[in-house]
């Protein structure tokens, strides 16, 4: 369950209650929270003590479908010269 963590937003300049907070684990291993302010929506981010660790959306690993995060590659170009190795059918 999501609970009421209120941050600093910098546009209203006074501090909101997260809207639609997240807690996520930041890639230095502290749990942060992520949401949006509910009077401006501007995007909130505040760092949580660890105490909040367990509670925190583990970071998305190898074996989580990326469904949702389109990644931004360029388009491979099929080269005609690509390696084939294709086991011998035995
Ligand atoms: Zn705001």
């Amino acid at each position: 369950m999501t609970e009421e963590i209120k941050a600093y937003c910098m546009k209203c300049k006074a501090e909101r209650t997260i809207q639609g907070v997240q807690i996520v684990m930041t890639k230095n291993g502290r749990p942060a929270a992520n949401g949006t302010c509910p009077v401006c929506g501007t995007k909130m981010f505040k760092f949580l003590p660890s105490s909040y660790k367990s509670q925190a959306t583990p970071a998305p690993a190898a074996e989580a479908p990326a469904a949702a995060a389109p990644v931004a590659s360029e388009p491979a170009p099929v080269a005609e010269s690509a390696p084939v190795s294709e086991p011998p059918a035995a």
